[in-house]
């Protein structure tokens, strides 16, 4: 699994963070996502999967 965000898209709602804070956080400042990991182990696929699915801003694309 490969992720990316586009950060221009996200609305800083933080969902993704709290799904899969190991993959996702949030800048200090204005609270854009930043991508930690993206080629995240197996055992973090079904965390990520469902972060892609509750960003309301669908910023986070799957490959
Ligand atoms: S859930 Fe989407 S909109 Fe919210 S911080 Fe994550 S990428 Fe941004």
């Amino acid at each position: 699994m490969r992720v990316s965000v586009e950060s221009d898209r996200c609305c800083a709602a933080g969902q993704c963070v709290l799904a899969a804070p190991d993959v996702f956080d949030q800048r200090d400042e204005d609270g854009v996502v930043v991508l930690l990991d993206d080629r995240p182990p197996a055992d973090r696929h079904a965390a990520v999967v469902e972060a892609a699915q509750l960003c309301p801003a669908a910023a986070i694309a799957l490959s």
